[in-house]
């Protein structure tokens, strides 16, 4: 224990004045009425008991008094096992709502990390790390099983999409982005590779996986050993420095995330030269930056999204998420409470690897339960493997028919691929002085087909085309591009177009470009003319056509 003291643990154990205003945020407090034994400050005295009687003087003066005591006998171990593994996730939540910023979650992980240095612990645990020692990943996949998985997926996505080109790269050096996963993908859901390995190709991304040392989980964060926890963070970090990438991707997963990106640089002593992020945010970016389109209608069932306890509370991931599943789907539903506060899934902490609790597990998870029927929600989804096996298990334990994603998922359902799309043949351009080469064109539409239809056109008769599917990237692009001209739709979500017009007319820098309006709501028309700023230079109702298109933007451009 002194070696693990820190100012953060002795002031967890210190600080404590048993106000108990942490007791209602626990789930398994509130899924057990009555069994005060599920209460953090009841459950972390049992671990400051052990730290009063070593390393506080009042313990060593007057043990008696302020209830200090060691640990004698395998029947106070295994209570103390039972307490850190059987009885707390980890999750923090009754950590963010104590006024005296006592962290009961790393006092947990502490005892955990005690618990295991002398070989108690629950089997599964044992199991887990060993793999994690021995094989390199969490669950045992061998190099051959993982190679063979990613050329499956790359087979499929190169079918689906008919083109070669579009094969999962394998230890490619210099590659801007490396991506890392969760073994669980290999094993039970490859699809999410191919998912991710999809909208990577079709933004365009210079990326590759790793061969080895690919696996981004770490039970060192839930066994709290952390020399297992820095020796696995260790292998990722050298990988990526090896294939000299840039940046490293973290797929979906709340506790991956935490300890690769978070806790594992102090755990293996390793100062990163390298960028980390959450795929969440490396999707986001890609829409925002119109790189990949997303049609949202493709996802119509009603989603609500559960946060994961590392992802949000430890490590503030709250808004990215929504955003973009507010791009990817016709019909989200907050679940409350949520971001900070929310309930953990209940299989956090690696708790889905300790079956002996597994009873205890569930029957903890009837707030969750409730908190996710209250949604009437048909789908859920979260950034988080852990999470999907943890709400899985309840789901249909208490029978809520519901099913469980990620973003990955519903990003790749969305993505509108070139291909796919109508587009129209190359208009011949019949003299070179209709050509719009050297002409760059901000087009603006909310609509990803409308989007690329015009895109096209205007690329295949030369001009530079820089495409935002919503107002706020509009004006940002503007503001950087400066493009000659701006198609722009008027009904948008967020900012709308008439918005979007006013703020680019009122701006001495944007006001001399030309705007072209293409709206489907002729209704809308006084949005635009009814402002007092100077009207547009064009103006066109949808729908529009190749030739009506071409000829406006030639106008207004000059270009005859
Ligand atoms: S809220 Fe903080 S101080 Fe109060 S009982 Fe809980 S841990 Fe102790
Ligand atoms: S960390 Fe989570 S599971 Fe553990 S005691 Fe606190 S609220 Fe309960």
């Amino acid at each position: 224990m002194s070696r693990r003291l820190n100012r953060q643990m002795v002031g967890s154990l210190a600080a404590c004045v048993h106000c108990g205003m942490c007791t209602e945020s626990c789930h398994y407090v509130l899924s057990n009425p009555g069994d005060p034994t599920y209460a953090p400050a009841y459950k972390a005295d049992r671990i400051r008991k052990i730290f009063k009687r070593h390393f506080d003087w009042t313990g060593r003066v007057f043990p008696w008094w302020v209830g200090a005591r060691s640990v004698f006998t395998d029947e106070e171990l295994e209570e103390l096992k039972d307490i850190a593994f059987g009885k707390c996730t980890n999750c923090r939540r009754c950590s963010i709502n104590c006024p005296m910023g006592v962290d009961f979650a790393v006092l947990n992980r502490m005892a955990r990390g005690l618990l295991v240095s002398v070989g108690i612990m629950p089997e599964g645990v044992a199991v887990v790390s060993k793999d994690q020692w021995e094989i390199g990943n969490q669950m045992g996949v061998l190099k051959e099983e993982y190679l063979e998985t990613l050329e499956w997926m790359s087979e499929e996505l190169c079918e689906e999409l008919g083109d070669p080109t579009a094969a999962i790269p394998v230890d490619k050096m210099d590659a801007d982005v490396v991506y890392s996963i969760n073994p669980r993908e290999v094993k039970y859901d490859p699809r999410t590779i191919s998912d991710a390995a999809k909208i990577f190709h079709l933004a365009g991304e210079s990326w590759t996986m790793p061969s080895e040392g690919w696996d981004m989980t770490n039970f060192g964060l839930f066994s709290g050993d952390d020399e297992l926890g820095g020796a696995v963070a260790r292998r990722l970090y050298e990988k990526v420095i090896e294939l000299r990438g840039k940046k490293l991707v973290i797929s979906e997963c709340g506790h991956g995330y935490r300890s690769t990106r978070c806790e594992g640089p102090n755990w293996a002593k390793f100062d990163v030269p390298f960028e980390m992020e959450s795929s969440v945010l490396t999707m986001l970016r890609y829409v925002r930056q119109g790189r990949i389109m997303l049609d949202r209608s493709r996802n119509k069932l009603p989603v609500t999204f559960h946060d994961s306890c590392n992802n949000a509370r430890s490590c503030g991931l709250f808004e990215e998420p929504r955003e973009l599943l507010r791009l990817a789907v016709t019909d989200f539903r907050e679940m409350y409470p949520n971001r900070a506060e929310n309930y953990c899934c209940t299989g956090g902490g690696g708790a889905m690897s300790m079956s002996e609790y597994t009873p205890r597990r569930l029957k903890s998870a009837k707030v969750k339960a409730d908190q996710l029927a209250a949604t009437g929600a048909k789908i859920v989804v979260t950034s988080c493997h852990n999470c999907v096996d943890g709400l899985t298990d309840l789901i249909r334990h208490y029978k809520l028919g519901m099913e469980v994603t990620q973003l990955v998922n519903l990003v790749s359902n969305a993505l509108v691929v070139p291909a796919m799309v109508r587009v129209p043949e190359a208009v011949e351009v019949e003299a070179p002085a209709l050509s719009l080469q050297g002409y760059r064109i901000l087009v603006v539409d909310d609509e990803p087909d409308i989007l690329v239809f015009y895109s096209a056109l205007l690329q295949d008769n030369g001009a530079a085309v820089i495409k935002a599917l919503d107002g706020e990237t509009a004006l940002e692009l503007a503001r950087k591009e400066k493009p000659h001209l701006i198609t722009l739709d008027l009904s948008m979500p967020g900012t709308d177009g008439g918005q979007v017009f006013e703020k680019l007319r009122r701006d001495p820098e944007l006001a001399g470009i030309p705007v072209c309006i293409i709206t489907g709501k002729p209704e809308l028309r006084r949005l635009i003319y009814d402002r007092p700023v100077n009207p547009p230079e064009g103006y066109l109702d949808k729908p529009v056509d190749e030739e009506t298109l071409l000829r406006n933007v030639r106008k207004i451009l000059r270009v005859n």
